[in-house]
Order: C-alpha cells, then sequence, then structure tokens
C-alpha cells in the first residue's frame, strides 16, 4: 500500500503497511492531528471526496479537495503551448478529474513549490505518462516516495514550458519555489506562490512565514532575500497556495508593501 497522512496528505513509499510517524507532521512547519497519527489510502480518499475543478482564467484551472482534506491546497493547471504544467500537487486524484485534464492536453510537467503539497505527486506523474516532477534539490530529504519522474533542480532558477520559471525564493523551506507565468493575468504576467508567498484573506497583501500552522515568522533578512528572488520578473496577478486565495492585481506593489509592513514590525518588536 502508499499511505497517506491524513493530517498532511504525503503519500509514501509502497510497504505492507503504513510508516510509525509522518516526518513531514513531526517537523515544527506542520503538526500531528489532534487525534495522533492516521492514515489513509488513495482508494479510501476517492470513495470518501471529490475534487472542486474551477476555471480562474483563460488556460488556468484550479483543483481542490472537497470536503476539506489534509491541509486544503489548490493545485493549478497551466496550459502552455509547448505543454501544461502542474503546479503544486493534491493527494487526490479520481477519474473525473484525469478526464477532465486530458480534454485540456494532460500534463507534460509537474512543479511544486515545497514539501507540504508533494502530496501523491508520483500518482499524479504515473497517470499522466511519467511526466518530470521539477523539486528543488535543498528540500528533496522530505520526499517520502522516491521516483525517477523527479527532476531535482538547484541553483534560484529553472525554465519550464510555455516561457515560464521556476524561482527558488526559499524562507518556508531553503527550496521554497514560486513559478512566474508570463501570458498569465491577460498577458500581464501571474505568479504562483504555494506558501512560499501567502496570499492572506485581506488580499490587499500577502505574509511570509517559516511555520505557519503554529506561528513562526521569517527573519528581515529572509523577506527580503524573497523580495530580490522576485524582482527581475513581470507580473501583475498572484495565486496563493488555498482556494479563491488571489491577489487579482497590482502583485507585484502588493509583495513589496506586505514585505515592508512586516519588517517594520519585526522591528519594532526589536525595539529598533
Ligand atoms: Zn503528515
Ligand atoms: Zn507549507
Amino acid at each position: 500500500m502508499n499511505a497517506i497522512c491524513i493530517t498532511c496528505g504525503t503519500q509514501f513509499a509502497g510497504a505492507p503497511k503504513p510508516p510509525e510517524h509522518c516526518p513531514i507532521c513531526e517537523d515544527e512547519r506542520q503538526f500531528v492531528g489532534l487525534e495522533g497519527q492516521q492514515w489513509t489510502t488513495l482508494e479510501d480518499l476517492a470513495g470518501k471526496h471529490k475534487t472542486n475543478m474551477q476555471e480562474e482564467e483563460a488556460s488556468l484551472t484550479s483543483f481542490s479537495i472537497e470536503p476539506h482534506f489534509g491541509i486544503g491546497q489548490r493545485a493549478l493547471l497551466l496550459q502552455t503551448p509547448e505543454g501544461n504544467i502542474l503546479w503544486d500537487c493534491i493527494s487526490l486524484l479520481d477519474r473525473p478529474t484525469s478526464d477532465h485534464i486530458r480534454s485540456l492536453g494532460g500534463i507534460s510537467a509537474i512543479a511544486i513549490s515545497h514539501p507540504h503539497y508533494y502530496t501523491a505527486m508520483v500518482d499524479w506523474s504515473s497517470a499522466f505518462n511519467d511526466a518530470p516532477i521539477y523539486l528543488h534539490r535543498d528540500d528533496s530529504q522530505w520526499v517520502m516516495r522516491p521516483s525517477g519522474a523527479i527532476r531535482s533542480w538547484t541553483g534560484d532558477t529553472n525554465r519550464l514550458p510555455g516561457g515560464c520559471t521556476l524561482i527558488r525564493c526559499g524562507g518556508h523551506f531553503p527550496g521554497a519555489t514560486v513559478l512566474h507565468w508570463p501570458s498569465g493575468a491577460e498577458g500581464k504576467g501571474a505568479l504562483l506562490s504555494g506558501d512560499t508567498i501567502q496570499v492572506v484573506p485581506d488580499r490587499r497583501f500577502v505574509s511570509f512565514m517559516w511555520s505557519y500552522p503554529n506561528f513562526v515568522p521569517l527573519s528581515a533578512g529572509d523577506v527580503e532575500r524573497i523580495v530580490r528572488a522576485i524582482d527581475p520578473f513581470f507580473f501583475d496577478r498572484i495565486y496563493g497556495a488555498f482556494p479563491k486565495l488571489t491577489v487579482a492585481t497590482n502583485g507585484k506593489r502588493v509583495i513589496r508593501d506586505s514585505a515592508s509592513r512586516y519588517i517594520r514590525r519585526l522591528r519594532a518588536a526589536a525595539g529598533a
């Protein structure tokens, strides 16, 4: 069986029985569920949940699990003339979802922002001709289901089809990445930001954390590094990790203003 942790949604390598622990949840950036460590499987999940599929804008479709499962993030399928990219991933891949993705042209590449969204990436890749999975090498210790489809990349940027670029920002994880999509937002450019740059309920701002569920902030230097990493790229819109959390316009200014506010609060806390 390939056990799936019910708290973080990570799928593990095949074994006769589920592992004793989930290292992703035992890490300070997640948590073990209040009822203790529990497991499920893709088959079980498919019996109790379905996928909500939403067209976000032309050539961009989101997928999230209903009712809520695991962390609750959305995956985004981005269509480009050179092939489709799946950004981030979810634990469920059922028949209606794979049929819909096939009708949109399938998946040529998978890229994931950080380990919390690795989830069932290997099943998603296998369902689409072993699509390559781009993960930053600095986070490779968190891969719980190894696969020959994984392409570990290093450095600060990596090109993908359709003029897209993976940008390593760090912060939440050393390899935490965002994806730049130049033709998004009607040609003004979009950033798909995962948890690296978190779109918050007040969509005039974003935020940055080392541990989101346990409220552990980043340093001013980490936040400045994130802003520097995305600075050379043009974009207007930001698609965050969670359903409906999108900064519709002025995304670049929103990130700069949010970083300034964050650093001001840190300096005030330090009495500087
Ligand atoms: Zn877990
Ligand atoms: Zn995360």
